[in-house]
């Protein structure tokens, strides 16, 4: 077995350098792509040469290409009398993601002849059935589905060239192991086999043992990045649907007013879309990627530069090597997929001893991803809702008090303060001072008809392992909740919270600096208004206790006691579900 890691940075390496068909090659050159992403450079080689392969890979590597690719390749390849057979098969745990995969399948393969269909419960049978008659090349289908099909003789697996399973342990969690064997019973041998999984219990070593021939290894499990010396960074995730990621980063960049930012995105396209949003929303943006010639870009970093383009909208790539001194905060659009880049994106803002703040927008089902990153980039990524309307006009109501008082400072208002004068005889000059604000606020644009962005639907991967929530939750994510010694824990209390602008990082800090104490010993963090809470081994306690009475939170002395509210616990600490830190 051949074992690799896709921890050390790599050498840049184009979509051309992998050997696929150029058809392919151009397929996601026009969807933006600009660089295979680790777990594509390790599994397109071994997959195209025909080997078994075991992959541990969360959602949003860029799996999903990782394997569709080699297989669109090969079975393009295979003689024209395979062409009347289902060649390939790909399992999946949920309806949405055989619809996500199929999707992507599509986009890959235009041009290249072969026939794709997602076949999942809850969908019509006659219509599949009518469709499988018609010979479809590529499955992707749910277990019980295509166990459905085989017994029913509308799908045949006996031409089988390439099987994936994707999500494998999701698979398992949902109690399809019966049917995959009965499905893997009913393929040919000599078949080439690919599985997939965020995890590697047990269960799937069994698996893999007994249905892969002498799999390659691919690990995407991060692993400890050298973080080197990172400047301070505070750094935040929002969980927000797909469908409401344009809102969101709207919204953030409304409250978060960035004096200039670096906005990260995965695809060229994603930076054209982007940029012409940002631009229609009054946002001076312009974008940089790899298709756009030397002069272009030169022209858009001259214009930053400048002063006269706030957000930038960039690829890594084309962010690759850019000097940028003045960044107040850098935005990843998704979850980069892989810590080395999420180190390099953050390191871009946080520069010359200032703070700098990094934004990270993850769908949900990114959520293993970004605990695998944080985990990895050795950094505390606080977990919190989108801001809401009321966040916002708190925000626009704070500018106009910021505005008044420069007004009130500068002076000279003898000519409006006849008007004051003249209303105090009838009205209170308190009303007064409120009407005339809520008269400049609306002039500034006021509260508008902004909508609340919905709180997004736990995935169907978070609905299988509650353990390990990413709810917008004020938590934060960092590191692997399954390495945290388990043993009694006991919660404290500390006499400062958000008021004082306590985060997650600075208890992680005074009780690591002050104890030299592994962060992974402490438990769930939780912020709240006006004290925290923080979970420590019940062996630990009395030191922390003293190490912070002893030490400054955000520069105040805090009181700390045990929490006699809460029953301690064995096990380590909870994780769960309400507002208590996700942190893992
Ligand atoms: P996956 O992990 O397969 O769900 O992919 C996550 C997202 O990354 C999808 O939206 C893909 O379209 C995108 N993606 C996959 N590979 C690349 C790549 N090499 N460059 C840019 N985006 C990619």
């Amino acid at each position: 077995m051949s074992q690799r890691s896709s921890a050390a940075p790599r050498a840049t390496t184009g979509f051309g350098a992998l050997a696929l068909d150029d058809t392919l090659v151009a397929s996601v050159a026009g969807l933006g792509y600009e660089e295979p992403t680790p777990v594509q450079r390790d599994t397109i080689p071994l997959l195209l040469e025909g080997r078994d392969l075991l992959g541990q890979a969360a959602t949003g590597t860029g799996k999903t290409a990782a394997f569709a690719l080699p297989m669109l390749h090969r079975l393009g390849h295979l003689a024209p009398e395979h062409r009347r057979h289902t060649t390939g098969l790909v399992l999946v745990p949920t309806r949405e993601l055989a619809m996500q995969v199929a999707e992507a399948m599509h986009k890959y393969a235009r041009g290249g002849g072969l026939t794709i269909l997602p076949v999942y419960g809850g969908a019509s049978m006659l219509q599949q059935i009518r469709s499988l008659e018609r010979g479809v090349n590529i499955v992707i289908a749910t277990p019980g589905r295509a166990l459905d099909h085989l017994r029913r003789g509308t799908l045949k697996l006996d031409h089988l060239a390439m099987l994936v399973l994707d999500e494998a342990d999701e698979m398992l969690d949902m109690g399809f192991a019966d049917d995959l064997d009965a499905i893997l019973e009913a393929t040919p041998p000599e078949r080439q086999t690919a599985l997939f999984s965020a995890t590697m219990p047990a269960r799937i070593k069994a698996i893999a043992a007994r249905h892969l021939r002498n799999p390659a290894h691919i690990t995407i499990v991060l692993d400890k990045t050298a973080a080197g010396k990172m400047p301070r960074v505070r750094q935040v995730a929002y969980v927000v649907g797909r469908a409401h990621k344009p809102a969101a980063l709207e919204r953030v960049l409304e409250t978060e007013d960035p004096d200039s930012a670096l906005i990260f995105c995965r695809t060229r396209l994603e930076v054209d879309t982007l940029v012409e949003l940002l631009n229609a929303h009054g946002h001076r943006a312009e974008g940089l990627h790899g298709g756009m010639e030397q002069r272009q870009r030169d022209r858009v970093m001259t214009r930053f530069r400048e002063g006269a383009v706030d957000l930038l909208v960039a690829t890594d790539v084309a962010a690759r090597g850019l000097d940028i001194e003045r960044l107040s905060h850098v935005i990843n659009y998704d979850v980069p997929a892989s810590a080395d880049a999420y180190i390099h994106r953050i390191g871009r803002t946080g520069r010359a001893g200032r703070g700098g703040t990094a934004i990270t927008l993850a769908e949900p089902r990114e959520h293993r991803l970004l605990r695998a990153v944080a985990s990895a980039a050795k950094q505390s990524i606080e977990v919190a809702p989108v801001p809401t309307v009321a966040d916002l006009r708190a925000r626009r109501l704070e500018i106009t008090r910021a505005a008044l008082r420069e007004r009130l400072i500068a002076g000279n208002l003898d000519h409006t303060r006849v008007v004051v004068e003249t209303l105090a005889s009838e009205f209170d000059v308190v009303d007064i001072a409120a009407a005339a604000v809520q008269l400049a606020h609306s002039a500034a644009g006021g509260d508008g008809d902004d909508r609340e962005i919905p709180a997004p639907a736990p995935s169907a991967s978070e609905r299988n392992h509650p353990v390990a929530p990413l709810r917008p939750s004020r938590g934060h994510v960092a590191g692997e909740k399954s390495k945290r010694p388990a043993g009694h824990y006991t919660r404290l209390v500390i006499g400062a919270g958000r008021q004082a602008g306590v985060r997650p990082g600075d208890i992680v800090g005074a009780i690591t600096g002050e104890l030299g104490i592994q962060s992974r010993s402490i438990g769930a963090i939780e912020i709240n208004e006006a004290f925290s809470l923080v979970e420590v081994p019940e062996s630990m306690a009395d030191d922390v206790i003293d190490a912070l009475r002893a030490t400054k939170l955000r520069g105040l002395k805090v009181n700390v006691r045990r929490d006699r509210s809460a029953a301690d616990r064995r096990d380590g600490p909870r994780t769960g579900n309400r507002a208590d830190s996700p942190r893992c």
